[in-house]
């Protein structure tokens, strides 16, 4: 789950074009807490299986706040991957962060389903999910709105725009969904209490054996060239109807911009 700028706030970019993510307020992606929320009722439903949910976040000091977030939810641990080398990687670079850290998580406890919202808030990519699971060798299935499971067996629905699929697949899997799963849990006063004791590791790039130079801007294969804010708006050009020409001059407006 990823630690985003958050969207009311005042975004800024550093001079080589990187997001602020350090000089601004962020938060845990929203479309992320539907990710924790149906782990959570994965294990709900799962009741006498022994579940662990870890919260997993690449991102800078600050991001260690949307683990926080989810352990409030009712994860069981944390894994916060910060290193100075990371700052501007790009969705490959990530997901090979994000890829050896699942590995490290799953060599000491088997890490049967990864799970992981449908985009990110602030860069939307959607791809972060597909390159996991390209990297882990594992089965995907993305942009999930229903979510069942029995067993090994994960029945999924896919809302397309003029179809609905409905997918089965086996654990182990990568799943990402989307914020028709249902609402994400508010952290109760008791989960906020018990997310204060639960274990948190911090991991660098040399933890879990990535190099410097396989990350970062420099090893990115994209990088912003340039940003330009939107145009404030303009005053709209308002039409008084005073001898009944008023719905022609409208009529000319809408031909004129192509609408009709
Ligand atoms: C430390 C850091 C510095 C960055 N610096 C820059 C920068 O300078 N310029 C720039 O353009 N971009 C930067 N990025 C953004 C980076 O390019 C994106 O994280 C990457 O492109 C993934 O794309 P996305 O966020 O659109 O993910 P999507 O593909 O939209 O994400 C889908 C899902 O994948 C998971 N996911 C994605 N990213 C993470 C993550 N980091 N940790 C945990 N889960 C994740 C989430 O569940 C998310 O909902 C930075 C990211 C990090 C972590």
């Amino acid at each position: 789950m990823k630690y985003v700028p958050d969207a009311t706030a005042d975004r800024q970019f550093e001079s080589d074009n990187t997001v602020d993510r350090v000089g601004v307020d962020g938060l845990l992606s929203e479309l992320d807490e539907y990710a924790v929320e149906q782990a959570l009722q994965l294990r709900e439903k799962r009741e006498g299986e022994e579940i662990e949910i870890t919260a997993l976040t690449v991102g800078p000091e600050k991001a260690v706040d949307a683990i926080r977030k989810a352990l409030q939810m009712g994860a069981d641990k944390g894994v916060h991957v910060v290193d100075d080398a990371i700052a501007g990687s790009d969705s490959v670079a990530t997901s090979l962060v994000l890829a050896k850290a699942i590995e490290k998580i799953s060599a000491e406890k088997k890490v049967d389903l990864v799970m992981s919202g449908m985009a990110s808030t602030d860069a939307s990519m959607s791809v972060v999910p597909a390159m996991l699971a390209e990297r882990l060798d594992l089965p995907q299935v993305t942009f999930a709105s229903v979510v069942e499971s029995q067993g090994e067996v994960f029945r999924v629905r896919r809302d397309g725009d003029s179809a609905t699929e409905i997918i089965e697949g086996r654990l182990p899997m990568v799943l990402s969904v989307t914020d028709q799963t249902g609402e994400a849990r508010y952290p109760s006063f008791k989960g906020i209490m018990a997310a204060k004791k639960k274990p948190l590791e911090t991991w660098s790039l040399s933890d879990i054996g990535v190099e410097a130079d396989q990350v970062g801007l420099s090893a990115s294969w994209t990088a912003v060239e340039g940003t330009e804010a939107r145009p404030p708006r303009t005053q709209g050009e308002i039409v008084t109807d005073e001898d009944g020409s008023g719905a022609k001059a409208l009529v000319d407006f809408l031909a004129s911009k192509k609408f009709i």
